[in-house]
């Protein structure tokens, strides 16, 4: 029980990855707080930790939404009883060319996950630093942090932003004992990810066969996709690391898709 005692708050936590980390935290001995834009999908997710024996709540909350991660945090800090564990992790996919993408959807891209990073970091630093208590703030970057790929650009330039802030927070919650760390995966077949393929093959006019294989799959040491519990294990594992030794930093998690 690597967590036994401590409250983690993950957004976007009603599905895919994030749920995996919710159900992986819980299974740690964490509390979790289940908070996500789909109410209802984030309640079936924190019932059915409830159900297998873990404690958890599910939080209605827009990420891009000021007001709302302010009332998610306090909910979460009051019903929890702290906050020492947060998993930025919200997120969607736009896939467009640069010269036929709408500013529209450009600033939703970047708002859901660069914007709400801050927003939530800014709301769990009040109360941690407050609490001296530390904390450990965790980031759901990609590959994409490190790498470009074509159709994905406010994506991508979201996801090299995350690294920037992680490393902001590393430097300013050190005296607090806060740290702050990104998990960067490959391809994982999420619901995100799963409507991606027919859009892919639409856009580069090939067979969602090829998509997997010659675009999501094709600088992987093995064909394979990343799974939601590598990703799961490896935020637990940065969650539960004890000391400052691990802060700013970024840890790959691609089958080799991208090595650092
Ligand atoms: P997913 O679509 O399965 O889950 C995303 C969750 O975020 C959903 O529950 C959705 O309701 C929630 N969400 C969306 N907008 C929100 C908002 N405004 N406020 C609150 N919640 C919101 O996607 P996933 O693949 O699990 O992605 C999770 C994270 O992992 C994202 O940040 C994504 O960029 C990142 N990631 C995914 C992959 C992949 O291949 N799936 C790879 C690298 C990084």
């Amino acid at each position: 029980m690597r967590l036994q005692g401590k409250v983690a708050l993950i957004t976007g936590a009603a599905s895919g990855i994030g749920q995996e980390i919710a159900r992986a935290m819980a299974r740690e001995g964490a509390v979790v707080s289940i908070a996500d834009i789909s109410a209802d999908a984030a309640q079936r997710a924190a019932a059915e930790i409830e159900h297998d024996g873990g404690r958890a709540i599910a939080v209605d909350m827009d990420v891009t939404d000021e007001a709302q991660v302010t009332a998610g945090v306090n909910r979460t800090i009051a019903s929890c009883g702290g906050l020492d564990i947060l998993v930025s992790n919200a997120g969607i996919q736009i896939i467009a060319p640069i010269h036929e993408l709408a500013y529209a959807d450009w600033r939703r891209v970047v708002s859901i996950h660069l914007d709400a990073a801050f927003l939530v970091t800014r709301a769990a630093l009040q109360h941690m630093y407050a609490h001296h208590k530390g904390g450990s703030i965790i980031y759901m970057g990609s590959v994409h942090s490190k790498e470009a790929s074509p159709l994905k650009a406010p994506y991508v330039a979201a996801k090299h932003g995350i690294l920037g802030l992680a490393r902001t927070v590393a430097k300013e919650g050190a005296p607090f004992g806060v740290r702050s760390n990104v998990v960067c995966p490959g391809f994982v077949r999420t619901p995100l990810v799963e409507r991606q393929i027919p859009e892919q093959a639409a856009a580069l006019g090939i067979s969602e066969a090829d998509v997997i294989k010659n675009v999501m799959l094709k600088e992987t040491v093995d064909g394979e996709f990343t799974t939601t519990a590598d990703v799961a294990e490896t935020t637990v594992f940065l969650a539960a690391f004890p000391s400052n030794a691990l802060t700013g930093q970024s840890i790959v998690v691609s089958h080799g898709w991208h090595m650092s």
